[in-house]
């Protein structure tokens, strides 16, 4: 029977998988990320053993990463500011040792999908994935097919309103000061509060903060997109109170506009962390590799 391959490639670990579905993986691998040669050779290692059976592998990576088909750095992770990965052509490399069909994407995008066709957006048209944690990224899946547009949606960049005399923090993304990464990923709140954001207590005015500038984000997304579900994931959400300030100030946002029961009666269904969990990258990047048109 055909396998698939999937790698999700983040800025500390690449997780490896061989399978066919959540339920149905016969090997797992994670390799520490260090520099480029060591982590795709090493992954490469894990996929030879399979190499006879695997025919497609996905690869959902942190980017940025050129997804343009026509592009001379189509499959490369660009101008990342990870040490030693800018311009990395990490789908040549792999192509070239294990010769099998790659399918690229952004790792958000990965997790989107793995979330939509087997977590807790399955059987939905379309939902919204974010992760917040070292930075925001953010994935859409309509029809089980990723979104990507022009390239691919970049939701960790969204300007939003900065009130400066309750937040005097000028923000901490280098291209936009206080864009939505720039003021709620883990770094931006380590550097307001000058303390790791797991060292804060849950009653400091560090969460409240953080609430508000997710909910002013997904309220943005809500009106944008009107996505049947919205799921939160990364090291941030592990903060499971989050949540609850989180739904609480949407509604505030919305303030009654958007009549959907999801939002005025069961908005905990609504706003709510992965089934997945941290695996949803590396299943999504199987799905990615299987092709959505060929999931029953
Ligand atoms: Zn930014």
């Amino acid at each position: 029977m055909a396998l698939y391959g999937g790698i999700d490639a983040g800025g500390t670990k690449f997780a490896c998988a061989v399978g066919t579905a959540p339920d149905d993986i016969i090997a797992e691998a994670t390799i520490p990320t260090t520099t480029p040669d060591d982590t795709i050779t090493r992954t490469i290692s894990f996929f030879r053993k399979f190499q006879s059976q695997v025919v497609a592998i996905g690869v959902g990576s942190f980017g940025p990463i050129d997804l343009d088909h026509s592009s001379e750095t189509f499959g490369y992770i660009t101008n990342t500011p990870k040490s030693g990965w800018a311009q990395t052509p990490i789908i040549g490399k792999l192509g070239r040792a294990l010769n099998v069909p790659l399918v690229f994407d952004t790792d958000t995008n990965a997790a989107a999908l793995g979330e939509a066709i087997w977590g807790i957006g399955k059987g939905l048209q379309t939902i919204l994935y974010l992760t917040i944690g070292t930075g925001i990224g953010g994935g859409v899946v309509i029809d089980r097919k990723v979104l990507h547009g022009m390239l691919h949606p970049e939701i960790g960049h969204l300007r939003l309103p900065h009130d400066w005399k309750t937040d005097p923090f000028p923000g901490a993304c280098p291209y936009h000061g206080d864009c939505l990464e720039g003021l709620a990923s883990g770094p931006a709140v380590a550097k307001r509060w000058g303390t790791t954001a797991e060292s804060l207590p849950s009653n400091h005015q560090a969460w409240s903060l953080e609430a508000t500038y997710l909910a002013l984000a997904l309220t943005n997304l809500i009106l944008t997109l009107s996505p049947q579900r919205i799921i939160l994931g990364g090291g941030i959400m592990q903060r499971e109170t989050l949540f609850q300030s989180i739904r609480t100030r949407v509604k505030e946002l919305l303030n009654g506009y958007v009549h959907a029961r999801q939002i005025e009666v069961s908005i905990e269904e609504y706003i709510v962390p992965p089934q997945l969990g941290q695996k949803a990258g590396v299943y999504g990047a199987i799905a990615l590799a299987k092709g959505v048109p060929e999931l029953g």
